[in-house]
């Protein structure tokens, strides 16, 4: 039966989302923008549990639910292990954020193997391992949204980025395949793509990096985790039903470019 559309920041009361990497930056936006939308949400972290649990509780404070849990999801196992822990907390999982990524940046010649395993290890593998498990219970409850947060550097590229911009394409492709596996059971995959927004992961840029980059940029300014956030919501929701495989790019208008 097709979802009637609500109006924009519809509720997704009774609806369980899983965010990974949760505990700051974009997926601690995200994670209390789903709650806020109503639905009760875990707040997987790697190693900042204060975090993850400060994350917790602001979601509390701001009325919603959730609850925080510890994973890495460049590991098989405990991603896998992730899926199944929300699944017995809440009885169900209707919204995966694949957020969780980290930069390894070097021009080509000095990349390591090292560093392109770890990055497309986490960055591109985990989300596939969150989404292999995901699917089986969204497939089941024939209701389900997945989310992967790529960047424009994934459709651009960048030097010096070769690694990060390979996974955040590779999420591209992810995105769009399971978006045709998956849609006959009523579960959308899509992918959002922001440019250059005020992070711990943005901070270590340099300054005159940073100046360059904003001046590129046709809105003028960086942008904030929360106007993420909300590009994600809004897939989440019932509003989005129709929206299927694609790329929501929040970037202030830097991927089309400044002038001409
Ligand atoms: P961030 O570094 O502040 O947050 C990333 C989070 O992921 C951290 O909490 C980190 O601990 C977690 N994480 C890393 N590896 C993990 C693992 N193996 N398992 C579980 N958690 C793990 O970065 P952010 O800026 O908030 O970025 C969030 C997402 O958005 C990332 O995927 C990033 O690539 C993407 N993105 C960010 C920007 C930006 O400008 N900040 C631009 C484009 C895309």
């Amino acid at each position: 039966m097709m979802e009637q559309p609500t109006q924009a920041g519809a509720s997704l009361a009774g609806r369980v989302a899983l965010v990974t990497g949760a505990s700051r930056g974009i997926g601690r936006a995200v994670a209390l923008g789903l709650a806020a939308a109503g639905a009760e949400v875990a707040v997987n972290y790697r190693s900042g549990k204060d975090q993850a649990e400060a994350v917790v509780a602001a979601i509390a404070a701001a009325g919603g639910k959730g609850y925080a849990l510890q994973a890495d999801v460049a590991s098989e196992e405990q991603a896998a292990g992730l899926i199944s822990e929300v699944a017995a907390r809440s009885g169900r999982l209707d919204i995966l954020v694949n957020n969780a990524g980290i930069t390894r940046d070097s021009l080509l010649l000095r990349a390591k193997t090292e560093d392109w395993n770890a990055v497309l290890g986490t960055n591109l593998t985990g989300a596939f391992f969150c989404a292999r498990a995901a699917a089986k219970i969204m497939m089941k409850q024939r209701w389900g949204r997945i989310i992967s947060l790529s960047s424009i550097v994934g459709l651009t590229g960048n030097a010096g980025q070769a690694t990060y911009a390979a996974s955040k394409a590779g999420l591209i492709g992810l995105t769009r395949s399971l978006a045709k596996e998956l849609a006959s059971r009523q579960i959308t995959v899509n992918a959002v793509a922001p440019g250059f927004i005020e992070t711990d992961m943005t901070a270590v840029l340099p300054e005159s990096a940073r100046t360059n980059l904003a001046e590129a940029i046709p809105l003028g300014r960086t942008g904030a985790p929360e106007e993420v956030a909300a590009a994600v919501v809004f897939l989440a929701s019932p509003t989005a039903a129709y929206i299927t495989g694609q790329v929501l790019v929040v970037d202030g208008g830097l991927s089309i470019g400044g002038g001409f």
